[in-house]
């Protein structure tokens, strides 16, 4: 069992670590930047460390600082909890050398998954469904070749770079006399934005749902999956709200695919918490790319199924075995998620600043996982997200009128929200109704 934990992150979810560590008694670390000491984990945890200035380069992507912390306080094991250090296979190894335990899969895998086009190779062999596409990177191939691959996928056609995340680095091709350039510019992109320059071709979906497989994985060639998320309510490639399960997806689909992301796990002896993201159109899965950490929407499935994946993440890191078999893994009633961002709700821009109210909501079915708090002040330098609001309820129904109570009741006084934008989503017949697409808010918010 693991002692001590140096939590490498910030926010909520360094928050929900702590949170799970405790549960598990084991001590933790918090590690800051100057920006952050005002966090409320840093209050909490059992030691903390100040790691650098408030540019995330020198503070919460800076290894060397990172590593040295957990030195100096003798953790034995880091999480990286999602974003910054959570992907970098660069960081697992330095981890892994030095000493500690990484609180994820082996840094080979992340390497092998971070690059979407080894990932789908990978993903290929294993037998999951993968989008029509170039099988590999186009960059060194001849104009005459792109433009046949292109042709024989069939227009429109989605340049991807393979380092891409967080949305960015993609460009639809719908027309032939485009492809050349757009292949030009995505790689010019890529090399600037990810510092690598290869990309891919893959068939363009117009109407998919985004729904994702959440699984864990012993280490050992063991694996569960815990059934699907659904993350179509996107905007600018960003989830806004997930839910669990995904509207109309059966129990025979979900076994199947399921089963297929245990197969691939237990093929590469995946460690702790993964996810395989799929489009899904006219009732088939297509694999996009595969998220070797937690992620943010976890707790819907935690919800209705009632296993806390972070715990799960600490005892495998421990060296336990599963403590679930797949068919002890059950699903009880919906839940949904609102990301909620300090940000102006119509132009996106962040709106960080010092919240002088906070209410937080309550009530059965309702979990809140955050970090502010009355007199909190959302520094400017990270991420927008100040915080995730869960409802759980025996059918969707419920779980959306227990989530609109539960919008109604959030104050927070002094910052912009998206709180209203999510109103009005849940409002929205189409949305009530269940199975949008990815293309439902954009179209919603520009009035079509
Ligand atoms: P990232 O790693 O940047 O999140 P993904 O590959 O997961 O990139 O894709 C993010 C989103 O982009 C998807 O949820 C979907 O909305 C859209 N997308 C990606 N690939 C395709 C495709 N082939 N067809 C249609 N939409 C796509």
């Amino acid at each position: 069992m693991l002692k001590k934990v140096l939590i490498a992150n910030r926010g909520e979810i360094a928050l929900r670590i702590l949170r799970a560590c405790r549960e598990l008694g084991i001590k933790t670390v918090a590690v800051y930047s100057s920006a952050d000491s005002n966090l409320m984990h840093v209050r909490l945890a059992d030691e903390a460390v100040c790691i650098g200035a408030a540019n995330v380069a020198q503070s919460y992507l800076n290894i060397p600082a990172v590593i040295s912390a957990a030195e100096i306080t003798q953790a034995d094991a880091i999480h990286p909890g999602y974003g910054f250090l959570a992907e970098n296979a660069e960081f697992a190894e330095q981890v892994e050398k030095s000493g500690f335990t990484f609180i994820g899969p082996s840094p080979e895998t992340i390497r092998m998954m971070g690059n979407k086009v080894s990932a789908i190779q990978s993903m290929q062999k294993a037998g999951i469904p993968c989008i029509p596409g170039s099988n590999g990177a186009i960059n060194h191939n001849t104009d005459k070749q792109n433009l046949e691959i292109a042709k024989k996928i069939g227009y429109p056609v989605i340049i991807k770079a393979a380092g891409g995340g967080g949305g960015r680095g993609m460009r639809v091709v719908r027309q032939e006399r485009d492809l050349l350039e757009f292949i030009a510019m995505t790689c010019t992109e890529a090399q600037s934005a990810f510092g690598d320059d290869r990309v891919y071709m893959e068939k363009f979906l117009e109407n998919p749902r985004h729904i994702e497989i959440q699984v864990l994985g012993d280490g050992k060639g063991k694996a569960i999956h815990l059934g699907e998320r659904d993350c179509s309510t996107q905007r600018r490639h960003q989830k806004v709200i997930e839910e669990a399960p995904a509207p109309g997806i059966t129990d025979k689909q979900r076994k199947k695919i399921g089963q297929l992301c245990v197969k691939a796990c237990e093929r590469i002896k995946y460690s702790g918490a993964g996810t395989f993201e799929f489009l899904y159109e006219n009732g088939e899965f297509f694999f996009i790319e595969m998220n070797t950490r937690i992620q943010v929407e976890h707790g819907v499935t935690e919800m209705i199924t009632g296993i806390d994946l972070v715990r799960e993440q600490l005892m495998v890191a421990g060296g336990a075995p599963l403590r679930y078999k797949q068919d002890q893994v059950k699903y009880t009633g919906h839940a949904l998620e609102c990301r909620i961002n300090a940000e102006d709700p119509k132009t996106l821009m962040p709106s960080p600043g010092k919240i002088d109210l906070f209410h937080p909501p309550g009530g059965p079915g309702i979990r809140l996982d955050t970090h502010i708090y009355s007199s909190y002040s959302v520094p400017p330098y990270y991420d927008s997200m100040i915080g995730k609001i869960m409802a759980h309820g025996e059918t969707r129904d419920c779980a959306i009128a227990r989530m609109n109570q539960a919008l109604e009741e959030t104050i927070i006084d002094g910052i912009n929200t998206n709180i209203v934008l999510h109103k009005e989503i849940l409002a929205d017949e189409k949305f009530k109704k269940g199975g949008i697409n990815i293309h439902f808010l954009e179209k919603k918010l520009a009035g079509e």
